[in-house]
């Protein structure tokens, strides 16, 4: 079977689905808490709820979304009735991370599903818990003919890669990204990547202070910092230096007390490579606050670091875990002289009371999505579309942007067996001044 055609079908497994999550909520938590110590409250509000939501909105707008939008008639083409099918594409290959291992394995294929495709899942091999929790959801919901989970590596991804799917689906780094584009190309087979980047924070002379710190402090160390759209570094005005480090270290106190490694409510680092990899960015005389470590826990607090040159270890690449380096800027062209350094991030954003400086810095660079004076939120809205652009992606999803990125759209016109303007048949002799008056017309 290449695809679930029926409407009907696909909203009846898309219902089991939602009960069959909601049943099993509480092994989810258990699951992402087993492997990385998740916050049971972040894994509600970014994994849990984020699906069920997705869920309930797809089940309520499948039958809208599948049914054949009616579009006007060319005027060249009159009478007619034309029409746009979304077709699935049929058997589809997703890649998914471990950072967000539930939603960002579910959501892409809730939207798959729901436009009609089959779908071979293969979660991250480093979410060992969570990945055994989507197993047991999947097969309980699913035939294995619809949707079925397959684990492993990187050798076996690539096994899997090998084989000839209809549409690819990658949520994950830049090299991997690549390699999965390579074997896309081999049948031609169109791709999503969804992928990662270095995502500056602006903070000009203009913004409040305070908001920013609280709200750049959640959006940095929820997940332990590891996630794709968290602001990656901060770009700060040079005369707000000093007052917002100051604000970012009372607010990461408020938010994790004294000693982070005793709250409930900060994350561990995925595995212990990962670990060494933060752990080796951190420059002791850089250190503004934070830079505690513990190996036995891969265990990273809550990092800030002064002013790091760019070609440092922090700097090099997309950070994804609690270290965040703080560098001062002059004026625009020293913003310009930073960010046109890295390729085009997943996000971008901009902390400012200055509506136009809010502007300028939301078109002078190329990102996939970021918001004014928050981090991270444009996510949550599903009439959004989400993706990057450049090293950071292609494509998008989100609501029934997830919806059209699994549907081939096909164009349709039904023509009656009357009504033809005998002045396209051949032959053409004379026919050319009135033909030239007609397209004038349109
Ligand atoms: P990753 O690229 O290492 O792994 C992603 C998936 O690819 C996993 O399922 C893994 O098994 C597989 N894989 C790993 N190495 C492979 C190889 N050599 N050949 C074939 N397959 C391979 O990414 P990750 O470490 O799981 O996730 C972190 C990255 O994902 C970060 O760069 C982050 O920015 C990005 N990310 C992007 C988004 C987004 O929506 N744009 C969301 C989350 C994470």
């Amino acid at each position: 079977m290449t695809s679930i055609t029926s409407i009907a079908k696909r909203k009846f497994l898309l219902k089991k689905l939602l009960k069959t999550i909601q049943r099993n909520e509480a092994q989810i938590i258990d699951a992402l808490y087993k492997d990385f110590k998740k916050p049971a409250f972040e894994t509600v509000i970014t994994e849990t709820s984020y699906v069920v939501s997705d869920l309930k909105h797809t089940i309520s707008n499948i039958n809208s979304w599948s049914k054949p939008k009616r579009i006007w008639p060319s005027l060249l083409n009159i009478p007619s009735s034309d029409f746009i099918y979304s077709e699935p594409y049929g058997r589809v290959l997703l890649i998914a991370p471990w950072n967000y291992p539930f939603q960002l394995a579910m959501c892409p294929m809730i939207a798959a599903v729901a436009a009609g495709n089959t779908v071979v899942l293969k979660p991250s091999e480093l979410t060992f818990h969570t990945s055994q929790i989507i197993t047991k959801i999947v097969e309980e919901v699913f035939d294995v003919k619809e949707v079925v989970v397959v684990n492993g590596g990187a050798a076996f991804t690539q096994s899997l890669l090998e084989k000839r799917w209809d549409y690819i689906f990658f949520t994950g780094s830049v090299p991997v990204g690549k390699i999965v584009a390579q074997a896309a190309a081999k049948y031609l087979t169109p791709i999503t990547l969804e992928l990662g980047g270095k995502n500056p924070c602006i903070i000009d002379e203009n913004a409040n202070l305070e908001v920013a710190a609280k709200r750049i402090v959640w959006s940095k160390f929820v997940n332990a910092g590891q996630t794709c759209i968290a602001p990656d570094y901060i770009l700060v005005q040079g005369k707000e230096k000093y007052n917002l480090v100051e604000l970012l270290k009372k607010e990461i106190t408020r938010a994790y007390g004294e000693n982070p490694e005793e709250s409930k409510d900060f994350a561990r680092i995925i595995n212990p490579k990962n670990w060494k990899r933060l752990s080796e960015m951190i420059e002791p005389s850089k250190v503004l606050f934070g830079g505690i470590i513990n190996e036995k826990d891969n265990y990273l607090s809550p990092t800030l670091i002064d002013e790091p040159s760019l070609s440092s270890e922090v700097m090099k690449d997309e950070i994804f875990g609690p270290i965040l380096p703080i560098i001062s800027y002059h004026d625009e062209k020293d913003l310009d002289k930073i960010i046109l350094s890295f390729e085009k991030p997943l996000s971008l954003y901009v902390y400012s009371n200055d509506k136009d400086f809010a502007e300028r810095m939301l078109t002078n660079y190329s990102f996939g999505g970021g918001c004014v004076n928050d981090c991270m939120i444009h996510f949550a809205n599903k009439r959004l579309p989400f993706g990057g652009v450049g090293n950071s992606g292609m494509g998008a999803y989100h609501g029934k942007l997830g919806f059209d990125t699994f549907s081939h759209k096909k164009s349709i016109v039904k023509k009656p067996n009357w009504g033809d303007n005998n002045l396209r048949f051949a032959p053409y002799k004379n026919k050319l001044k009135y033909l030239k008056k007609i397209l004038s017309w349109l």
